[in-house]
């Protein structure tokens, strides 16, 4: 080990070690993707292979960080939740957020062309990255519906938004007028009279987000015994409710 006289900077760096025992929570959000989104034409309102792409970097992450063992994603953005007793870098957040903000970045350039064979992407994009801590399985619960229901919201509005714009002629400003003050009933009539659209009949995946888990799947081996193994399994269904976590209690024990 070599000591300079200039270890003693070491000192400086300020320790950021995150409280034990806690749910760790990791969210990702594309920077200034309004514009990404625009520039490289994505389908509006939900363009299917961006959110694919989003799907395959969160795997991608999962893959390589097995404390990792659930993360929900919508939009722009990416939650990944730690393992209550993770010690991954010493729980340090910087290391933990930067290691997660990367290979999602990274992942993302990478598996580009996978999913937009014809389309050249223009310029890197880039994500920013939290470290947020919840106590409980109730609140680290209410965080995750927290982002479900925000995708719920958003995507009753862009959906009606630009359908207004798309099929109804509207310019952007007249349907941003015209659905000032309204509500999701009204959001939903508006969809079902002017454009025959149930909205309930719209892809799970842009209603609900996408949430990836290790699933605990039982393998029968030939002596007859049972291995447990855990898969990473992509699902679109609600996470607000009781039922998901009942039916994957191993998740949150
Ligand atoms: P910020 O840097 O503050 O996050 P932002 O422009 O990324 O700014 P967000 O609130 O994160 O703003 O919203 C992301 C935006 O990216 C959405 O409003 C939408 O316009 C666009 N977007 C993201 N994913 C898709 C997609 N799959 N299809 C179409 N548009 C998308
Ligand atoms: P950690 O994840 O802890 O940072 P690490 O393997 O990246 O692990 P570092 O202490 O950061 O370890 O050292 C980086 C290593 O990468 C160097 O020891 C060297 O082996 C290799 N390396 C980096 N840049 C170059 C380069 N330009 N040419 C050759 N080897 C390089
Ligand atoms: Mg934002
Ligand atoms: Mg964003
Ligand atoms: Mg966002
Ligand atoms: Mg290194």
């Amino acid at each position: 080990m070599s000591h300079s006289k200039y270890e003693y900077v070491r000192q400086y760096e300020s320790d950021d070690k995150l409280l034990p025992n806690c749910w760790i929570v990791i969210r990702i959000d594309g920077k200034a993707f309004h514009k990404f989104s625009d520039v490289h034409q994505f389908q509006k309102p939900n363009d299917k292979p961006a959110l694919d792409l989003m799907n395959r970097c969160a795997e991608r992450v999962l893959d390589q960080f097995r404390d990792v063992l659930l993360a929900y994603g919508q939009s722009d953005e990416y939650s990944f939740v730690f393992r209550k007793d993770t010690v991954l870098y010493n729980r340090r957040a910087s290391k933990l957020m930067t290691n997660i903000v990367s290979q999602f970045g990274s992942s993302y350039v990478f598996y580009w062309k996978d999913f937009f064979p014809e389309k050249q992407l223009k310029f890197p994009p880039v994500f920013d990255a939290r470290a947020v801590l919840y106590p409980t399985n109730l609140t680290l619960r209410d965080y995750l519906s927290w982002r479900q229901v925000d995708c719920h919201i958003n995507n009753l509005y862009n959906t009606t938004f630009w359908n207004l714009v798309l099929k109804g002629g509207l310019t952007n400003q007249q349907a941003q007028e015209k659905l000032k003050g309204t509500f999701a009933a009204d959001k939903n009539e508006i969809l079902f009279s002017q454009f025959g659209i149930n909205y309930n009949n719209e892809r799970d995946q842009f209603k609900k987000g996408t949430t990836i888990y290790r699933e605990r799947v039982e393998v029968p081996m030939e002596n007859g015994q049972i291995k447990i193994r855990s898969k990473i399994t992509a699902t679109h269904c609600d996470i607000i409710g009781d039922g998901f976590w009942e039916d994957h209690t191993y998740l949150l024990d």
